[in-house]
């Protein structure tokens, strides 16, 4: 791939997408107001599918149980994309006050979900009705974000064999970076998390008779100080990883000593490597610590997601059709790494791509009660795809995207 630099020209994207900017807010809106927990996306998918296929997209649902891909080809080029956005909701009470706030009480867009399945809706929307591209663009609609691995169960329903694309792209709005601002960064961007669960056996009896027990509170209290140990002492200092106690149960009285007790830990990583070292050794020092106690363990450690690992030339490539675009101002280069997880992971172990950041203003944070998506950035977002589709496919046909794409009215 290649990386072209130059100056921004003038283009018709922008105004294009501004005059459907009341359409969109208003779909988003509509979403934000009905929100559906992973893998119960129906009304949502079902408004996806229907949109795309009003605007001769060809359709297929029910792709990892609720996602859904359009298809769009334009010309005889056999270059292809996916943009990929997720669609869920989590498990909160709104607290916004907001007119179009969920009328499903306990379930809510607190992470902007439904922006990003509005904004490449948008994105879409124009592509299908300029259709300036020669190739493949897919728009994927994932289901199950949050916890529930969607884009796993997409791919493990052959998403890539059944829908092939030479690159991956996805997006996620981010509070606190100034609203509209770009963030690429190459690499390991977002962690692996895992979820450790110990439970440490003992033999239970009367408080005050220790000696004919095994009393498993003294030997949980032991790991607990032990797995402080992981991260000082094990991981190079040059890596960066976290282990977390956030839960120790066990017991319910003061004068009787527990059959067992139980730790939850989360861990973190940005390196495949690392997370295995990790895993050896909290098994490895769980079954030490509650052995010398004379107590044991029983150990679950699902995996969770992998650490996010964006490609070098593909985030080349976006960040440069975000500064050609927009200006090199409103792009940040060298976006920090994030401890949270993103199941995007995924797809980026299936394809070269890159998950991108653009600033959500000064909104509550993420999965906030009070958190709401920032409708001014829906046209800017849903022109960068737009301009990443346009160049992307225009640069796998050999043709420079400066050249092919309509240009920009980048400042
Ligand atoms: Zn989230
Ligand atoms: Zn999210």
């Amino acid at each position: 791939m290649t990386i072209h630099q130059a100056a921004p020209v003038k283009d018709d994207v922008a105004s294009t997408l501004l005059a459907y900017r009341d359409e969109f807010v208003a779909l988003r809106r509509k979403l934000h107001s009905e929100p559906e927990m992973g893998f119960r996306e129906v009304k949502t998918s079902a408004l996806v599918a229907e949109l795309l296929e009003t605007w001769g997209y060809d359709v297929t649902h029910g792709v990892g149980k609720t996602g859904v891909v359009g298809t769009l080809r334009n010309g005889d080029s056999h270059a292809s994309i996916g943009i990929r956005a997720d669609m869920d909701a989590l498990p909160i009470v709104e607290a916004t006050g907001l007119a179009y706030a969920s009328t499903t009480s306990g379930t809510m867009h607190a992470c902007g979900h439904d922006g990003h399945t509005t904004i490449l809706l948008a994105a879409a929307r124009y592509l299908a009705e300029t259709r300036k591209f020669s190739g493949t663009f897919r728009a994927i609609f994932q289901p199950s974000e949050e916890g529930g691995a969607g884009a796993r169960a997409m791919i493990n329903d052959g998403l890539f064999d059944r829908f092939p694309v030479d690159g991956i792209f996805g997006l996620h709005n981010w509070p606190g970076v100034p609203t509209g601002q770009f963030g690429f960064r190459s690499g390991p961007t977002m962690a692996s998390v895992d979820l450790v669960i110990i439970r440490v056996i003992g033999k239970g009896g009367h408080g005050a008779k220790p000696a004919q027990t095994v009393d498993p509170v003294v030997a949980a209290a032991s790991l607990v100080l032990a797995l402080q140990t992981v991260v000082s002492r094990n991981v190079d200092p040059l890596e960066t990883a976290v282990v977390t106690v956030g839960t120790i149960n066990g017991g319910i009285a003061a004068n009787v000593i527990p059959d067992s007790v139980e730790l939850k830990l989360t861990v973190r990583t940005f390196n495949e490597a690392v997370r295995e070292q990790i895993k050896a050794r909290i098994i490895a020092l769980a079954e030490a610590q509650a052995g010398s106690y004379g107590a044991r363990v029983e150990i679950s450690y699902p995996r969770g997601y992998s650490t996010l690992v964006n490609h070098e030339q593909e985030t080349a490539f976006a960040r440069q059709v975000a500064s050609r675009h927009f200006g090199e101002r409103r792009v940040e280069t060298d976006f920090r790494a994030i401890t949270a997880s993103e199941d995007f992971a995924f797809m980026l172990q299936e394809r070269p791509g890159s998950y991108l950041f653009i600033g959500n203003g000064d909104s509550a944070d993420l999965h906030s009660p009070r958190y709401d998506f920032n409708d001014n950035i829906l046209v800017d977002a849903a022109r960068f795809w737009v301009h990443l589709v346009q160049d992307y496919l225009a640069d796998r046909n050999g043709k420079n995207p400066t050249l092919s794409a309509e240009g920009s009215d980048a400042p």
